[in-house]
């Protein structure tokens, strides 16, 4: 029942109207004078307010003033009632801010009719600010849980999933989850556009969700992050198996509509025995074992150990090291030789950078390297690392030594740089070494992004005689077609197929179809990762032109290097 207020000083009329609308099944409330009124408005709170304009002491004008001025009484519907015509009067309530007029003497339809109106009226506009205010409280919970461009559940529900799972489980059951990483998926949206970006989504949460038999169970916990949780695989043994066929179905090239994309991933697990770990802790624990399985390199998996745990902590405290290794000289070269397929002799090297911390001890590049790219100290590493080149370059040349041709690895970052260029060459000339001696590795992800600056980076270096060779092929986006936007010397496979070409052969097929494409394009192939004779025979069977690996040597500090140079024969 809506109520009214009905404001008179004259007691007849007031009771007039009060009959009109009690008959009309409306609840009444009545006041004599302006004070009166308003502190009847405040309490009563009625759902729309009939006053008379002219009253002794405080009129229909002060009352209106008064209710629209508290918060408490602003919106309610206000309707004049009054024997003072005019389009003065009108206006000047109007202005105060009223609903209506009605010009005494009024009849009972009209009185209704008025009433009715307004009621309505103001029902409409305050269901259309409570849809609006549902409607905004909806919209920010879903973009609290759900990542705004693929739609999947975020890190806050799976923290839900996993306390609910935790909750309902017996006391002997595993709770597990994987946390999946997609190998240079960031800032992928931005190279391939939203809708190519949600296709290759789809079709790897659909391939993850296939080898766990879970349909949505993948939660987003970052761009290129997601978990998995599962309480229904309690061994090791299970979920190891599970990790392994999850990485495989990634590596299924998948179909776009212009292009066909590599992925790769890695996998952190971490398990919670009879549902003992909180939620929370569970995901950073996966979260470390994901960054462990990362420096093992990609399409690798970990489970979470307590040893890991020291190991991510220290990760924190390297980035300050990191700043203060220039200055202190704490950076090294190795070299690891490459291998000419058809006679097995060296004809050139890869400078692999080391990190020798007092604290430390020896850091892998997968480790500092990334951190390097992130702070910017990539750039005066970058030309500590070309500078040490040339001197070793022109330390051979006094010593007699015919020095191979080295190739240096660079960043991203290193090669958007303007000056990226000039200040190649000016490290080459002020060291006097030949252009021809040096090759730049690039990883092909590098090339997608603002390719016309970059393709026409590579014209001018290969145009001053340096080699361009792309690194990690097949582990990023781009095919062999894309890449030919691009002048290059040389394509390097990337260890990840090369570890299973004797073994897997559909590793070994893409790797025969890489040679023969590139031969093809005119580009040497060179295999990383060489490891086993089964390997090389295949390589040597498919005219591969160059190999690195294990099998012939690790990368090595610059004398034992020098001496295999000297000799250029390994001791195979
Ligand atoms: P990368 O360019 O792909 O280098 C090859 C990595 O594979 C090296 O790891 C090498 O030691 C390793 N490797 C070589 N042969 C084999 C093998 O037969 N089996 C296995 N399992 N591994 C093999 P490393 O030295 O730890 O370097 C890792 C990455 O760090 C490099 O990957 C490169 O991306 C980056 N990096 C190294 N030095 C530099 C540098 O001076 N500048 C930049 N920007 N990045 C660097
Ligand atoms: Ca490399
Ligand atoms: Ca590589």
């Amino acid at each position: 029942m809506n109520k009214i207020l009905v404001i008179d000083n004259e007691f007849e009329i007031v009771e007039m109207i009060s009959d009109i609308l009690s008959i009309h099944d409306y609840e009444v409330k009545t006041a004599l004078d302006g004070k009166d009124a308003i502190k009847s408005a405040i309490q009563f709170h009625p759902d729309l307010i009939l006053c008379d304009i002219s009253m002794p002491e405080t009129n229909g004008y002060a009352v209106l003033k008064a209710l629209r001025n508290d918060k408490r009484t602003h919106a309610i519907p206000f309707i004049f009632l009054t024997a003072l015509g005019g389009m003065h009067n009108l206006r000047k309530g109007m202005r105060l801010g009223a609903d209506d007029y009605l010009a005494k003497p009024v009849s009972a339809e009209e009185l209704i009719a008025a009433v009715r109106t307004r009621l309505e009226k103001h029902h409409q506009i305050t269901n259309h600010y409570k849809n609006e205010i549902e409607q905004t409280k909806y919209d920010l919970e879903i973009s609290r849980n759900y990542d705004e461009t693929t739609g999947l559940p975020k890190r806050i529900v799976l923290e839900r999933k996993l306390k609910q799972h935790a909750t309902n489980t017996t006391p002997s059951s595993t709770l597990a989850l994987l946390i999946i990483k997609f190998n240079r998926f960031k800032n992928i949206t931005d190279i391939f556009g939203k809708n190519d970006y949600l296709r290759l989504i789809h079709e790897l949460v659909e391939r993850i969700e296939n080898e766990t038999s879970i349909e949505k169970n993948t939660y987003s916990i970052s761009d290129d992050e997601f978990g998995i949780p599962l309480n229904n695989i309690s061994t090791r043994k299970s979920l190891t198996q599970l990790a392994k066929k999850i990485l495989s179905a990634i590596r299924i090239p998948v179909a776009l509509e212009n292009r066909e994309l590599n992925c790769n991933a890695s996998i952190g697990l971490s398990v919670s025995p009879n549902s003992s770990i909180k939620p929370e802790k569970l995901i950073s624990n996966a979260e470390i074992a994901l960054n462990a399985a990362l420096e093992d390199g990609f399409n690798t998996f970990k489970f979470y150990e307590e040893k890991l745990k020291k190991h991510a902590i220290d990760q924190i405290n390297l980035e300050s090291a990191l700043h203060k290794a220039l200055e202190r000289d704490e950076f090294t070269l190795y070299y690891q030789p490459k291998i000419n397929t058809s006679n097995q002799n060296i004809i050139g090297s890869e400078a692999l950078i080391r990190w020798e911390n007092p604290n430390y001890g020896l850091i892998s590049p997968t480790q500092f390297i990334p951190i390097a790219e992130e702070n910017g100290l990539i750039i005066p590493i970058g030309e500590w690392v070309l500078e040490s080149i040339c001197n070793q370059l022109n330390d051979w040349k006094r010593a007699g030594i015919d020095p191979a041709p080295v190739a240096i690895n660079i960043s991203a970052r290193q090669l958007e740089q303007k000056k990226f260029v000039d200040s190649i060459s000016s490290i080459l000339e002020k060291t006097k070494v030949e252009n021809e001696l040096l090759e730049i590795e690039l990883t092909e992800s590098i090339l997608i992004k603002n390719s016309q600056k970059i393709s026409k980076k590579l014209v001018k270096l290969r145009k001053s005689g340096m080699k361009v060779a792309i690194d990690d092929f097949g582990t990023g986006y781009s095919s062999l077609a894309y890449l030919t936007n691009f002048p290059f010397d040389k394509l390097k496979i990337d260890q990840s197929f090369i570890r299973d070409i004797a073994t897997d052969k559909a590793a070994a097929s893409l790797a025969t179809s890489i040679i023969s494409m590139a031969h093809r394009l005119g580009v040497r192939v060179i295999a990383e990762g060489v490891e086993t004779e089964d390997q090389i025979k295949l390589l040597k069977d498919h005219k591969c032109d160059e190999m690195q690996g294990y099998y012939f040597s690790k990368p090595v500090p610059v004398d034992r290097f020098t001496d295999l140079l000297k000799n250029n024969s390994l001791s195979l």
